[in-house]
């Protein structure tokens, strides 16, 4: 299942997203034979993203001590939830569909969350919801508005609820891992088609420039994959942590730790294969690619990315700072695309799509995502060598699997 959540290829050649595809292709290549030939440039055709990170809030209830966003969090800006609205429905006719509710804030505090899902599933768009789980309540509350392949993930990290403490700092100290995971049984009952993930970040001295402030989790990895069997969760994930770099960009740094990350990554791996004896039917044990990564030492590959990420038509983010190119570097300026709300009104959707191909020409992923290990890596070059084959036949269309999500 690891390698289908990242075979974007896949996803993209489905039915249901293979039309924007080659739309997308169809265009980057007349922009180039344009360009080429000394004609104007022809305009980003009316084609939303396929699938959107949309980070309801930057506000959040927890301050974990790892936590990426730091930066962004409980800043001023709201999201206009009408505009909002009316940008999901324009974008959900023209090519959008699925939405990620995820962080830079905590999605279940805002008050319009369950609203808003009732709104998505009205819509017909797939969702997905990461979440601290310190609302067990809301997700309890949205669970039943769910379809197959929605799922929830929580971002737990730990296996204790002393070392869950320490690593979150819960505003309300009554939220413990035992009660997040209480609620588990009763989402599953409330939808059994749904997804529910616990989702494992390990962390370990020198993976961060805040050393001091850092908790180590490895040796809770496995009692983390007991607690999730035992509370009903369908798997738990690990990926290592990422931080921002200088310039806001999400990286995995594993030189900063070189002199010990050959220890640091069999330790990892000792605990994920504990954790692997535990899978049955109903529990499975993913560890992302960046875990790979990590492991193998060849992380470099990764980051080598074409100069233009095409990806960023496809995938972006929404958040109350306005619309970003990448959850890797949202809340960026250099990344920005605009108001979130852009897609509201047809000129507004018009002022998107001259961002949109700004962005594809001065976003130079090779230079600003160079540190980046890319799960889009691939696909962007295939995308990349699609555009370059003006010879090549029709995009095979794939076959509909029902996951959107990018
Ligand atoms: S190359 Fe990867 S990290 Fe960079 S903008 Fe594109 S998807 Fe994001």
């Amino acid at each position: 299942m690891t390698h289908a959540i990242h075979d974007f290829g896949a996803k993209l050649r489905q039915p249901g997203a293979a039309p924007t595809l080659e739309a997308y292709v169809n265009w980057r290549r007349s922009v180039r034979d344009a360009r080429a030939a000394g004609d104007a440039t022809p305009p980003a055709p009316d084609l939303a993203p396929v699938s959107i990170n949309l980070d309801l809030t930057t506000a959040c209830n927890f301050k974990c001590t790892h936590c990426i966003d730091w930066d962004i969090l409980n800043s001023k800006p709201r999201l206009d939830m009408d505009d909002l609205r009316a940008s999901l429905r324009r974008m959900s006719e023209h090519g959008l569909r699925s939405v990620i509710l995820i962080g830079g804030g905590e999605p279940t505090v805002h008050p319009g969350f369950v609203e808003l899902v009732a709104y998505l599933k009205q819509l017909e768009l797939s969702v997905a919801i990461v979440s601290n789980g310190s609302r067990g309540e809301r997700l309890l509350e949205v669970a039943p508005m769910l379809t197959k392949g929605d799922w929830i993930r929580l971002s737990l990290d730990s296996g204790s609820n002393e070392l869950f403490e320490a690593m979150h700092l819960p505003n309300d100290k009554s939220v413990t891992l035992d009660v997040i995971c209480s609620w588990i049984p009763k989402i599953r009952a409330a939808n059994p088609d749904v997804t529910v993930g616990f989702s494992y970040v390990v962390v370990w001295k020198g993976a961060s420039r805040e050393e001091n402030a850092i908790h180590e989790n490895i040796h809770e990895m496995f009692l983390a994959a007991e607690r999730a069997r035992e509370a009903g969760f369908h798997y738990i994930g690990y990926k290592p942590v990422l931080e921002r770099q200088a310039d806001g960009a999400e990286v995995m740094d594993p030189e900063r730790a070189a002199n010990h990350v050959t220890e640091v990554a069999s330790r990892i791996r000792a605990e994920v294969e504990r954790a692997r004896a535990l899978e049955s039917g109903d529990f499975s044990v993913y560890e992302s690619i960046n875990l790979r990564l990590l492991e193998s030492g060849d992380w470099r590959q990764a980051t080598l990315q074409p100069k233009t990420c095409h990806m960023q038509a496809l995938r972006q983010v929404l958040s109350p700072m306005g619309a970003y190119n990448c959850p890797a570097h949202r809340g960026v300026d250099k990344a920005r695309l605009g108001d979130a709300g852009n897609w509201a009104t047809d000129e507004g959707a018009a002022r998107a799509g001259e961002h949109l191909a700004t962005i594809l020409d001065e976003f130079d992923a090779s230079h600003e995502c160079a540190q980046v290990t890319c799960l889009y890596h691939g696909v962007n070059w295939w995308i990349e060598d699609l555009i370059a084959d003006a010879d090549a036949p029709a995009i095979p269309m794939g076959a509909e699997a029902g996951d959107y999500f990018l």
